[in-house]
């Protein structure tokens, strides 16, 4: 574990961070919608990335 950096650590909480906000929109119901227009995300781009909460016209707020 000699090279697990601050970087790492920090990677990881980005990491739970978006896990976190993906369950809490699964709880909600708003699992699969972007957060930004209410538009459904395409399945594709779901299972490219699982925790994506934004379509791809809002993906800088993701
Ligand atoms: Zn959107």
């Amino acid at each position: 574990m000699s090279d697990f950096t601050n970087e790492s650590v920090s990677a990881i909480e980005t990491t739970l961070n978006d896990v976190d906000r993906a369950l809490e929109r699964l709880r909600l119901g708003t699992y699969r919608t972007c957060q930004v227009c209410g538009m459904p995300i395409d399945d594709a781009d779901l299972d490219a990335n699982a925790l994506l909460a934004n379509c791809r016209t809002h993906p800088e707020l993701a």
